[in-house]
Formats: C-alpha cells, structure tokens, sequence
C-alpha cells in the first residue's frame, strides 16, 4: 500500500494533506508563542497525565511487536489523555502530549511515515479545535464543555482523516473512510474516559494512573475490527470464509423456515481453474478469484450471502428467491464470468490479459430440500458436478 506516499498522491489530495500538516505545526508554533507560563499544579498534572499515557504507549506496543501483530492506527488512546489536557492543562504543555503519537511512530516501523505524520497532524487540528471551544486560555467547566470537547476531538478528527481518505481514493468505502461502527463507539468511551480523568485529577492529580488499565484494554479494544475481518473474511477475495458463511447462512435458513420463505443456493466452481495456475501462475490465480469475487458480489443483492467455500469454489444463499429466479440469477453470473477480463501478470512478471473464464453452477432450493444447510449443499454439489459432466459453462438446478 503506498497510497500515502506524498508524491504518489493525486495533487488534490497532496495539497490537502500539505494544507493539514501546515495548518497543525502553525498551530503549535502559535501555543508555544502565545501559552501561559504553566505553574506547579500543571507540570504535576503534565508530569503524570505524560507518563502514565507514555507507559501505556510503551507497554501496548512492545506486546504487539513481540506478538508480531500489525497494529492499527492507536488513535484512541491518544484520545483519552488529549481530552483529558484539553482540560486541564495550559496550551503549550498540552502540545507536548501530541508527542504521544510520535512516540508510537518511533516504537513501531512506519513505512508510511506520510500517512502517520497527516493523522498526527489531525489529531493536533482537532485537539486545539477542541480548547478554543472549551476556552483557549483556561476552560471553561461546564457540562456542555465537557461533552464540547469529546465531539468536537473525535468530529473534527475524523472529518479531516476522512477529507484525506476521499482525495487520496475516491471510491475507498464507507468503512475506510469513516472507520467501523465500532470505531465510533470506542471514540466516544475514549473521550468520556478522558473528561473523567480530568475530573478525578483535578481532585488528586495521581488518580491518572488509574487510566492506565484501561487504555491498555480499550487499545487492544481498538484492535477488535481487525480481527474479526481476519476471522471471518477470506484474505485474497474479502468474502466471508467458508465457517463465516456457514454460521450466517444457518441464521437466514432458520428465519426464512419460521416465516416459511423461499431460499436457494447456488454453489459454484470456476472451470478448468488448475490451467490458470500451470499457465499463468498462482499469483495470477489469486487477482482471477478476487476479481471473480467482485463480479459475484455485484451481481446479487446486498442481502444475498456470498462466501468463498474453498480454493476456486464460491457459495451464494439467495433469501426469499424460488427457483426460477435462482436459476436467472446464476445464469446471469455464468454469463457474467465469460465477460471477465483480468489483467494480470505471468510468471515471467509480463502484462497479460486473461479472458475466457467459465464457471459451473449448481442450484439447490428449500423447496425441493427443505431448511437444512447440509442437504441443501450436498444437492448444490450434485448440480454442480452435472453442470460439470454436462460440458461445464452450465447452470444446473437440483
Ligand atoms: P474443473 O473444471 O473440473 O473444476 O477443473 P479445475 O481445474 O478447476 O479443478 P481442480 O479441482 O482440479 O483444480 C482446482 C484448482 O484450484 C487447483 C488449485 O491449484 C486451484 N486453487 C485452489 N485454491 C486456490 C487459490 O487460493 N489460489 C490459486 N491461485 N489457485 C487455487
Ligand atoms: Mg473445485
Ligand atoms: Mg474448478
């Protein structure tokens, strides 16, 4: 992924993320100008807010680097002790803890320094965002403020994340663009975390320590979209794997048995598929069965479940479709695959433009098998292997 790489970018999105980063160290050299002159009370409060957030910076990325995970960008914990110094802490000494997100930088290897330095960078626009809301010089208290300064951090911070996503790729999904839900929800328990470590500090300035354990926790939270994409997606084509597809598809099937609803599945098998692999190569294989995916996924509804079930076989659960239908839908993806053309390269590394795919489909419906998900796969793998004796290139219906 070099997509961040500055001068790979398209010049909308360079002058954007150029903007962004301007925008941020103005800012800083404007706090270090302008800031109050701290007192004891604050560089006590910096002291312990810094070096329980840097602990916790330390601790978390040292156990991800030992496990050799790749870890996602640790935007929460940045959050809670960023919220909790909007609060409390002087403009120029709150600066000082957006070295938290360079302090992540130097602990894990950043082959894309650009990408990390422009989040940082929006990360340092929504934290100021946030003071001038709360009162620059000295914030203002109130419970309005305290909920001021959690919105405006997260929104301002997504929004220009998000700007950056959409010039860099104009068609990246909702979900890269705007994070998970799940993101959303963290977001928000980061920064109530926030406004409560203020609140406990300014009471016993120590209490910051009790902060720790749960930032620890919220960031391996944080981690969670990443694993359940790896749990339960297949890596080369992003469609659920075959135990995924299984568990949802035995979920549609006993809701569509209760209000007695039609479902039909078609179980396909890309034809002569090994001859791809001798001629072309594996990694030629693999760009035919994402792209094979893509067409699949665009050629049926959004609540159509489609799953890789294995190597270069593919599985789809219509809900609420009879036969006749099922059977339209599966001759449009055979007809669909034949249009395919993949550009790929060979095992020599050249250009080639691969066409000529075709597939075998076999159709299976409750109708005729009833709700159970293994009788309705084993009539689907009888079709299919009919389509297969029949010539391939054929839908075939149980
Ligand atoms: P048929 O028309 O009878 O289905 O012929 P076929 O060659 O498709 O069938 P066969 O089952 O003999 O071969 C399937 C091939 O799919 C073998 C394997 O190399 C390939 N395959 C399975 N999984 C992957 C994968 O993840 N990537 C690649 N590149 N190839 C795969
Ligand atoms: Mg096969
Ligand atoms: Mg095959």
């Amino acid at each position: 992924m070099g997509g961040w790489l500055l001068w790979r970018m398209r010049p909308a999105a360079i002058g954007y993320v150029l903007l962004v980063q301007a925008l941020a160290l103005a800012l800083v050299v404007l706090v270090f100008v302008t800031g109050r002159r701290p007192d004891s009370d604050d560089l006590l409060n910096f002291a312990v807010l810094a070096s329980t957030a840097g602990a916790t910076i330390v601790i978390t990325s040292v156990s991800i680097n030992l496990r050799r995970q790749i870890r996602r960008n640790p935007w929460t914990l940045h959050i809670v002790y960023l919220a909790a110094g909007i609060l409390l802490l002087p403009t120029n000494l709150l600066v000082l803890l957006l070295l938290g997100p360079t302090l992540h930088g130097v602990l894990h290897d950043r082959p894309e320094a650009h990408r990390w330095l422009f989040t940082t960078a929006a990360t340092t626009v929504a934290t100021f965002a946030a003071r001038l809301v709360a009162g620059w010089n000295e914030p203002v208290w109130t419970a309005v403020n305290f909920f001021a300064v959690g919105v405006v951090l997260l929104v301002v911070r997504a929004s220009v994340v998000a700007g950056g996503i959409r010039l860099r790729t104009p068609g990246a999904p909702r979900s890269t663009v705007l994070g998970e839900p799940i993101d959303v929800l963290l977001g928000i328990v980061a920064a109530s975390l926030g406004g409560l470590l203020a609140v406990a500090m300014s009471q016993e300035p120590l209490a910051a320590l009790l902060a720790g354990p749960p930032m620890v926790l919220l960031d391996l939270a944080s981690q969670l979209p990443q694993w359940r994409r790896t749990a339960q997606n297949d890596g080369k084509t992003g469609l659920a794997n075959s135990s995924h597809w299984e568990r949802i598809a035995r979920v549609e099937l006993m809701r569509a048995r209760q209000r007695q609803q039609p479902v039909a599945l078609l179980l396909l098998d890309l034809d002569r598929f090994k001859r791809v692999n001798d001629e072309l190569g594996h990694l030629a294989g693999d760009t035919v069965l994402a792209k094979f995916a893509k067409m699949l996924q665009e050629n049926v509804r959004s609540e159509d479940l489609v799953g890789r079930f294995g190597g270069e076989e593919f599985v789809v659960l219509l809900p609420g479709t009879q036969g006749e239908t099922a059977y339209r839908v599966a001759d449009r993806i055979r007809v669909s695959t034949s249009a395919l053309s993949v550009d790929t390269r060979d095992i020599h590394g050249d250009q080639r433009e691969l066409t000529g795919l075709t597939v075998s489909i076999g159709v299976a419906t409750t109708g005729r098998f009833d709700y159970e998900l293994t009788d309705l796969l084993v009539a689907a793998d009888a079709a299919m292997l009919a389509a297969k004796a029949a010539g391939r290139n054929v839908v075939t219906v149980a």
